[in-house]
């Protein structure tokens, strides 16, 4: 089974792929994670990303389609993986679907989680991630907490450049004109699923569930 989850940045989306991947026994592939990655290890790729990712654009087509043609063509995507932040434009979904016939995969399916904005805004500025692990957390779990629950890192919690107030608005712009088409252009081949994103994480998990069974 191959899935591309799909919403608005803060929608829960990472958080689902890594639940969906744990139980499916398939790869999570989250673009938004390999170009984090690369601004940390300063590659060239991390150079040239780190900017446009910091005012909440997207990062050119070409550069994107290039990174998922080589992490899909590894050995763990054979059976399925679930992607993350990708397909953004209709030109990366257009440049994916030539990929999957190159690769035969056929059973692909779009997963739509949607979630009203204002709840997004609130939701995406109340949280932070770990500095030394990139481990993100709700505010709310880390009060008073002085070492990261997951990696023991001390004093390492930060806001994202990208998940300050102005930056998150700019990417729901981006999101609206640029992304959203790619659901149209999913929907129209019969491939999307609609999951409400409001709810607790098992919630939402167990809705997809439900939708991918039925
Ligand atoms: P994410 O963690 O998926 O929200 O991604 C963080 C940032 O990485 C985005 O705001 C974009 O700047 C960039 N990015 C991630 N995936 C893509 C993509 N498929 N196309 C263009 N830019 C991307």
């Amino acid at each position: 089974m191959s899935l591309l989850l799909f919403g608005a940045p803060g929608v829960g989306k990472g958080t689902q792929a890594k639940l969906l991947s744990s139980k499916l026994k398939i790869p999570h592939i989250s673009t938004g994670d390999i170009l984090r990655q690369a601004v940390k290890d300063k590659t060239q790729l991390g150079k040239k990303a780190e900017e446009i990712m910091n005012r909440g654009d997207l990062v050119p087509d070409n550069i994107m389609i290039g990174i998922i043609h080589e992490r899909l063509s590894r050995e763990d995507c054979k059976n399925g993986f679930i992607l993350d932040g990708f397909p953004r434009t209709v030109k990366q979904a257009e440049e994916l679907d030539m990929l999957l016939n190159e690769m035969k995969i056929k059973n692909l399916k779009l997963i739509n989680i949607f979630v009203d904005e204002e709840l997004i805004v609130e939701r995406l500025s109340n949280r932070r991630a770990c500095r030394s692990c990139g481990k993100i957390f709700a505010l709310k779990d880390i009060d008073g907490l002085k070492k990261c629950p997951n990696c023991s890192a001390e004093n390492s919690f930060y806001l994202r450049d990208d998940d300050k107030e102005d930056v998150i608005r700019k990417r729901l712009k981006v999101f609206r004109q640029n992304t959203e088409p790619v659901f149209e252009y999913y929907r129209k081949q019969g491939k999307t699923i609609s999951v409400n994103g409001i709810g607790s994480v098992e919630e939402v998990n167990s809705s997809i569930l439900k939708i991918l069974n039925s």
